[in-house]
């Protein structure tokens, strides 16, 4: 989890794209499922014309059939009618073999109830035994089919020398089945006659089916072809016609169809495959079932391609947007996103966010250059990664600044990691010429509650940071921090109307002379009275506006409260005062910064000499800077400013300071004088002091709270004081009020 490049985006389809998917699937199954609809429809429909079709061509076979058996009966008929009126032909069997041709039949014989056959060629067929011959010589007409499969229609003659006479005419069984054999049905249709009893009577073949026509019915256990079977049976014996479609034995779909032949009790029984006609739209059937099939894989292969296109760019993109191009590593967003995953399978307290930001990473980049910056930031990421184990993160999130989701829950177990962490940074002097000890902010958020916005783990681990009291010791965000940020932005929220109702105000704390005790300026000191509020100091407000552009933004209003207060008095005939007031490094921002200080000193009519302003050495970032601010500084001298060096002594660099930046007055800071008891301390005291006072620069004690310093003071020919133990910071008509009493030394 915690090493592999994962983007979380690519491992989960989005929802849009499951249910693109989804809906074209829908659109496929559709299609299909009416594909098969339409075609079942037209199967139907087919099926339906091919039993109409197979009834026609049944019926019409039937009647064929019947009409040329009711002809041979008619011929013969009149034949036997000729005999029985001329029983004088001359030559029987020559006139029976010619009127056999004229008339069709392959034999004609006459044949006496007592066996005797003329012509005496045919005697051995015994016609007189055959049942039909036989009613034949009772007078009737008749059609049998014998046993030596010839189809015999007989007509009675007379009797003739006490023997009855009878007409034979027989069709061999070869010209019988020619007869009744389909020409129809393509060559796939079969004919056979039958008789009430469904026994078959002539089969067109010598083929199995039609010699045992039960067969085809044996294995029917479908109810509808039984039912079907039963109203045949019914049919047939009373001499009905019909047609019905079944399975045979082979899985062969059939059509049977049986018509009357008005002989005997004869039916023409027809078997016609139901695909006969059907047989060459199932192909094409099949056909358009292939192509739309077709059609479908091809559309599909084709959404696949589109969506492997797609995954692919989409995977591009990811890789762009939650890529930290510097490190390789997975960027910010991407850490919120693996974060996301993370917390959804966390138990509160088991995790920890911390944020760590490289203190002075800037002067790396100024002093090393960006490349270097970048080398080593490269390396810190690396450092920090390999410090990560299974189900934690690590991601940098800005320049020098880097958030990490540790499975450690103790304060003994965060720090021991950020340690561990800190010491393997620290090799990067190992591969570089860079000899410098890497520092790290360190702030820490528990995860108490995984389903709080990352966001918000985040400003909590940044602010903890923020309170950081001792470096390399990590600060974990409490109670206490997030009290200290709501207050933040409430103060915030409540600058803008502050400054526009003025409530605001500038107090004044004097500044003594200590070569005659007399008051020899100000510093002027800004208060905030909230009416709901009530007061709040500057230690609250200040540097929290020095992270926007609201401290220019006060700073220019305090100074114009300043000129308008030196504009009074100057309106007044009072003696101007020089005051000093306080300008945020946030200034430095700002090009051309001092234009609208300068602009205010004019409109007020300031003179020169009397508006100062105070710096502290934190504007001072490296030596070349140095120079930039010194700038400014004669910047503001050629504007009518003084300058003076706030805090001085706190930093690392002040003698160097003192060198190079062409201040008016250095302000010692009052740690200085915390521990005056020392000889030491006091000679490293007045060693600045004469040292400034060799360069010409003012000096000016701050926070003096006892006599015992100002004598001190005094002895060391310091310039001025400022503290409590002549005043504090007053409101300006108290301030009046002092000046007024303390014109005279104090
Ligand atoms: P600073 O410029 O060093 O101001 C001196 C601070 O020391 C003042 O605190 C003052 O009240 C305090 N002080 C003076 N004498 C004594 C003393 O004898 N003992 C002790 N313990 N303290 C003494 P304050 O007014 O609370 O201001 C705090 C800081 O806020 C200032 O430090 C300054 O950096 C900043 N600040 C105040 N007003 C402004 C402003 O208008 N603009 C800007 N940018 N910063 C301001
Ligand atoms: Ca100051
Ligand atoms: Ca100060």
């Amino acid at each position: 989890m915690s090493r592999s490049k994962s983007y979380p985006l690519l491992q989960k389809p989005t929802k849009n794209w499951v249910l693109k998917t989804g809906v074209v699937s829908i659109v496929f199954f559709l299609v299909l499922v009416l594909m098969v609809w339409n075609t079942s429809a037209l199967r139907r429909a087919l099926v339906h014309s091919t039993e109409d079709y197979a009834r026609d061509m049944s019926y019409q076979l039937a009647s064929d059939i019947s009409s040329r058996f009711k002809s041979y009966q008619r011929s013969l008929h009149l034949l036997s009618n000729s005999f029985s009126q001329n029983s004088k032909i001359e030559d029987v069997p020559s006139y029976l073999q010619e009127q056999a041709e004229i008339l069709g039949f392959d034999a004609l014989a006459l044949v006496s109830s007592e066996g005797v056959t003329i012509p005496s060629e045919y005697a051995y067929w015994d016609f007189e035994k055959i049942p039909g011959v036989q009613s034949s010589f009772q007078g009737e007409h008749s059609v049998t089919y014998d046993e030596d499969q010839c189809l015999l229609f007989s007509a009675p003659v007379g009797t003739y020398n006490a023997q009855d006479w009878a007409l034979v005419g027989l069709h061999h069984k070869e010209n019988v089945q020619e007869v009744i054999r389909p020409k129809n049905f393509g060559g796939h249709g079969l004919t056979c006659i039958i008789d009430s009893r469904s026994t078959v009577v002539i089969s067109p073949t010598d083929s199995k089916p039609f010699l045992q026509l039960d067969g085809i019915f044996q294995s029917q256990t479908d109810s509808k072809t039984k039912s079907a079977l039963v109203s045949m049976k019914e049919n047939l014996e009373n001499q009905r016609a019909g047609t019905f479609q079944f399975t045979a034995v082979d899985n062969r779909q059939l059509i049977l169809s049986y018509q009357m032949l008005g002989v005997n009790d004869w039916f023409l029984l027809s078997l016609i495959p139901a695909d006969m006609i059907s047989g060459e739209a199932n192909t094409y059937i099949f056909y358009s079932f292939l192509i739309v099939g077709g059609i479908i894989c091809v559309s599909f292969l084709f959404l696949y391609g589109m969506a492997q296109i797609y995954r692919s760019n989409q995977r591009q993109l990811e890789q762009i947007a939650f890529t930290d191009p510097l490190t390789g590593g997975s960027n910010l967003a991407s850490f919120q996103l693996q974060y996301q995953d993370l917390a959804s399978q966390m138990d509160p307290n088991t995790h920890t966010l911390v944020y760590l930001n490289v203190k002075g990473f800037k002067l790396i980049n100024e002093n090393f250059g960006v490349q270097e910056g970048d080398n080593i930031l490269k390396h810190i990421y690396h450092a920090l990664m390999s410090n990560i184990r299974p189900y934690e993160l690590a991601t940098r999130a800005n320049t020098d600044q880097f958030f990490l989701c540790l499975r450690e829950h103790t304060l003994e177990g965060v720090q021991a990691r950020l340690d561990a962490m800190t010491k393997a940074i620290n090799t990067f002097s190992l591969y570089t010429n860079i000899h410098h000890y890497l520092t790290l902010q360190e702030g820490a958020c528990l995860i108490d509650d995984p389903e709080l916005n990352i966001v918000i783990l985040q400003a909590r681990a940044r602010a903890a940071c923020n309170h950081q009291t001792q470096p390399d010791i990590c600060s974990f965000y409490n109670g206490e921090i997030m009290q200290r940020m709501n207050r933040e932005q409430e103060l915030i929220a409540l600058f803008e109307t502050s400054l526009e109702n003025r409530d605001f105000q500038v107090y004044l704390q004097p500044k003594v002379r200590l070569c005659d005790g007399k008051l020899g300026g100000a510093e002027a000191l800004v208060r905030w009275f909230h009416p709901e509020r009530g007061m709040i100091y500057p230690s609250e407000f200040i540097p929290l506006f020095e992270k926007s552009d609201r401290i220019c933004r006060l700073d220019l209003y305090v100074f114009e409260e300043v000129c308008r207060l030196l504009h009074g008095w100057m309106e007044d005939g009072k003696q101007l005062l020089p005051i000093s007031v306080n300008l945020s490094r946030a200034h430095f921002r700002v090009p051309n910064f001092l234009q609208p200080f300068s602009s205010l000193k004019e409109k007020y009519g300031i003179p020169d000499g009397i508006l100062e302003i105070e710096l502290t050495e934190s504007i001072i970032f490296d030596d070349q800077q140095r120079g930039w601010v010194n700038n400014f500084i004669r910047e503001m001298h050629q504007l009518g400013f003084l300058c003076s060096l706030d805090d001085f002594g706190v930093g690392y660099s002040s003698l160097a300071l003192l060198k190079d930046l062409d201040v008016d007055t250095i302000k010692l800071d009052r740690r200085f004088f915390e521990d005056l008891d020392s000889v030491k301390a006091q000679n490293v005291v007045a060693s600045f002091v004469e040292l400034a006072d060799n360069l010409a620069i003012h000096t000016v004690a701050e926070g003096i709270e006892s006599q015992d310093q100002v004598d001190f003071l005094r002895r060391i020919h310091c310039d001025m004081i400022q503290g409590y133990v002549f005043s504090t910071p007053l409101p300006i008509p108290e301030f009046e009020a002092w000046a007024l009493l303390h014109s005279q030394e104090v």
